[in-house]
């Protein structure tokens, strides 16, 4: 680590560890969205990390960004996604797309942290398979009249503003990807209706709903960039997000490993410490080396991005390994704790449940393979 990197992981950590990790079983029983701490992750700089110094953002490289999103994941992975989509999807897409007044009005105060925002690609029948959206937007003079239903958007019922994707090729039309495209849109816009927060097995201090588009009208600066290349910004924005999932699944799984050794240094059977077991220290020594090739790979992905390069494939074998590493760890260390690990009063199991969500959104397992597939010309 650099100085600086040094810096800003210790000021992560030390806000994690007493601002987040402290409350974060209590969010997951109430299912409470913490605003008032994001908020305060935001005054650090922490949900501009990635936005450009120009635009009030701390223009930082992508290492050092996931260095803290660890952090923030150890702690709670409900927080993390939103630091994560707020530094990925819609600052990328801001930020390359984006007119200098769209700029100045949006990604100002989301790279100051004042606003929460969050995307909406999925829909209930459009998971995997995003370009087989029905959702629309029909132009109504200048401006743009928006219909349809998204699923499971993350903050769909706590962003100030949502980039959503809709098709724009008409009623009729089904030209997959080539007919979707990107709207700009305040969440107190008429016609935009959150469902109820969805009740989720975990990652629980996280808003996730449906959004429901009744007749929204949007004015003609409410497209971002081209029409008819929102699917584009959105592979593009999600090349980041894989990126940030692999530091969450990583911290999960950091997180899980260190209750592990605390635990095995202090519970006795047989007379002796869990530790003192050479099958315990295997499976500890397998947990540590996954959680480390987790981090690397991310690393090297986010080194990549540093350098200019395209990340597709990597970001997605890095998601993929941190996010089956995030799994197997946590299962271990549930197995480790034995029948506590099974109980809420222990904390593992919590990082059980939000590790599973790792291996599914922002495509599943199966859809990164099929990314990382196509780059090693295995396709016919
Ligand atoms: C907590 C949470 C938060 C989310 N947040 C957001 C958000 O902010 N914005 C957003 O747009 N979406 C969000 N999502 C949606 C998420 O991205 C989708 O759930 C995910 O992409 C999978 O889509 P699906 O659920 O429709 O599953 P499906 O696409 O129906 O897939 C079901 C199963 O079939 C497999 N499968 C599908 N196609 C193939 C194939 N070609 N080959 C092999 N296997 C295949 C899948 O891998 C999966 O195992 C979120 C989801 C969750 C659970």
């Amino acid at each position: 680590m650099t100085d600086t990197q040094r810096q800003i992981v210790e000021l992560a950590r030390d806000f994690a560890r007493t601002h987040i990790e402290p409350k974060a079983a209590e969010w997951d029983r109430t299912k409470e969205f913490p605003r008032a701490t994001i908020l305060e992750l935001g005054k650090l700089g922490f949900l501009g990390m990635c936005s450009p110094e120009e635009y009030d953002g701390m223009g930082i490289d992508a290492v050092t960004y996931l260095m803290a999103l660890e952090e923030i994941a150890a702690a709670d992975a409900g927080v993390a996604v939103t630091m994560s989509i707020q530094n990925a999807i819609p600052t990328v897409m801001l930020t390359r797309h984006g007119t200098p007044a769209q700029k100045e009005r949006w990604l100002r105060p989301l790279a100051r942290g004042e606003i929460i925002v969050g995307f909406a690609l999925s829909e209930p029948d459009s998971g995997s398979d995003p370009a087989s959206m029905r959702a629309q937007a029909v132009r109504d003079g200048n401006g743009w009249v928006l219909n349809g239903l998204k699923a499971w958007a993350t903050n769909g019922g706590t962003a100030d503003l949502m980039m959503i994707m809709v098709r724009t090729d008409g009623p009729d039309a089904r030209r997959g990807a080539k007919g979707i495209s990107t709207f700009i849109v305040p969440t107190d816009t008429p016609g935009y209706k959150a469902g109820k927060p969805e009740d989720k097995m975990g990652l629980r201090a996280s808003n996730t709903t449906t959004i429901a588009l009744e007749d929204l009208r949007l004015p003609a600066e409410g497209l971002l960039g081209d029409e008819g290349m929102g699917f584009v910004y959105a592979m593009e924005g999600l090349d980041a997000g894989r990126l940030g999932i692999a530091a969450q699944a990583t911290g999960i799984a950091r997180r899980a490993l260190e209750h592990s050794i605390e635990y095995c240094g202090v519970r006795k059977q047989f007379g002796r410490k869990l530790g003192e077991f050479q099958g315990v220290q295997f499976k500890l020594a397998d947990m540590a080396t996954r959680v480390e090739a987790s981090r690397a790979l991310a690393h090297a992905a986010g080194a990549l991005r540093d350098r200019g390069q395209s990340i597709t494939q990597h970001a997605a074998m890095a998601k993929l390994f941190a996010s089956e590493t995030a799994m197997w760890v946590t299962t271990q260390a549930i197995q480790l704790f034995g029948g506590y690990g099974y109980m809420r009063d222990y904390p593992v199991e919590k990082l059980f449940r939000d590790a599973k969500v790792t291996e599914i959104y922002e495509g599943t397992s199966e859809i990164q393979r099929i990314v990382i597939a196509r780059y090693l010309g295995a396709h016919p």
